[in-house]
């Protein structure tokens, strides 16, 4: 069952230092969700990371998290590029090196944040006191996120979803492993800590998808029947759909997903829109799947994926009508961007 390596978005690896109790100064490196901000793996170092140790870090992070990244994101100048560049290579996971601007929207918050508990401010449960920092602390540490959640309940995601992330992705990582019982008991959790809402409704049938496929699409249904416009369950029903090759299906379920996705989720929309292209050409339809890979262009232009199918299905496949063929100056400029 591959559904869930397609649930995946961007990774940005950023550094931070930090001075803590037992080592002085270090390097934190966290791997951050792109849409979420959640930090899915971190790890201090007094040295700059071996191969080995990035390797480690990124894997870790897809088993955490049950997913691949769509692309890895590093800041230019950090001095793990070329290290970083290898890895994925070698992962076969695209990456790129952005400017401080363009990762600016994403890191931001995690900085803030952090800034915030090197300053001992933070609003958690902890009575943290010290300047310093001790490794656990650092580890204990969940960014701030004051984005809309990507469950589109309309509450910023820090007092809604992200209160059972944790739960939530170790109850998928135990289902990708094929343990059920755990799997459904760190759903418990985290039914426990939001309600039984949509979202949680549509992991459980996530988890479920790699046990039984009929309970999976029961609980989907019951998702979709707590809140039809749940925008992750309608993402999830149209990979089910192509997967079955009812594409027609599928583009209303991805269209669904993106009418309710909340417009900053701009990875979320960047993923459903390359998919409903892909299911548009499937269709038959160029113009469309022309029409939705550049809009994922647009959302994210350091999309490679999406360049790719425009060039390689669109612009340069002679079977396309010769007018849908046509770059515009507008999207040009998207396609000229690194
Ligand atoms: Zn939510």
């Amino acid at each position: 069952m591959n559904m869930i390596t397609k649930l995946n978005d961007a990774w940005i690896l950023h550094r931070e230092e930090i001075e803590t109790v037992q080592d002085g100064i270090c390097d934190v490196y966290v791997v951050l969700d792109a849409i979420s901000g959640y930090c899915l793996e971190m790890r201090t170092s007094k040295s700059l990371l071996s191969s080995a140790e990035v390797l480690d870090l990124i894997k870790n992070s897809c088993i955490k998290s049950n997913a691949t990244p769509r692309s890895i994101l590093i800041l230019k100048t950090d001095p793990l590029v070329e290290v970083v560049s290898a890895v994925c290579a070698g992962m076969n996971i695209p990456f790129s090196a952005e400017t401080k601007k363009d990762l600016r929207p994403f890191t931001d918050d995690f900085k803030k944040s952090f800034q915030n508990l090197k300053k001992g401010t933070q609003d958690s449960t902890s009575n943290y006191e010290s300047d310093d920092v001790s490794r656990e602390e650092v580890e204990a540490f969940i960014p701030d996120a004051y984005s809309p959640c990507p469950c589109a309940s309309g509450k910023k995601y820090k007092f809604c979803c992200q209160r059972a992330f944790k739960d939530i992705v170790f109850a998928l990582s135990e289902a990708q492993e094929g343990r059920l019982e755990k799997a459904l008991s760190y759903m418990g959790q985290a039914e426990s800590k939001i309600g039984v809402t949509a979202e949680i409704l549509c992991r459980y049938g996530i988890c479920w998808s790699f046990f039984d496929k009929s309970k999976s699409d029961e609980y989907l249904l019951k998702a979709l029947e707590k809140n039809p416009n749940h925008p992750r369950t309608n993402y999830i029903l149209g990979i089910n759909n192509v997967e079955s090759k009812n594409y027609k299906n599928a583009v209303a379920f991805y269209l669904k997903a993106i009418e309710n996705y909340p417009a900053e989720d701009k990875f979320h929309l960047n993923e459903t829109y390359n998919n409903l292209g892909t299911a548009y050409y499937e269709l038959g339809d160029y113009k469309m799947a022309k029409e939705s890979w550049e809009k994922a262009l647009i959302l994210l232009p350091s999309d490679r994926m999406v360049a790719s199918n425009l060039f390689h299905f669109i612009y340069n496949n002679p079977e396309a009508p010769p007018d849908v063929r046509i770059i515009s100056p507008f999207i040009e400029k998207f396609l000229k961007r690194k």
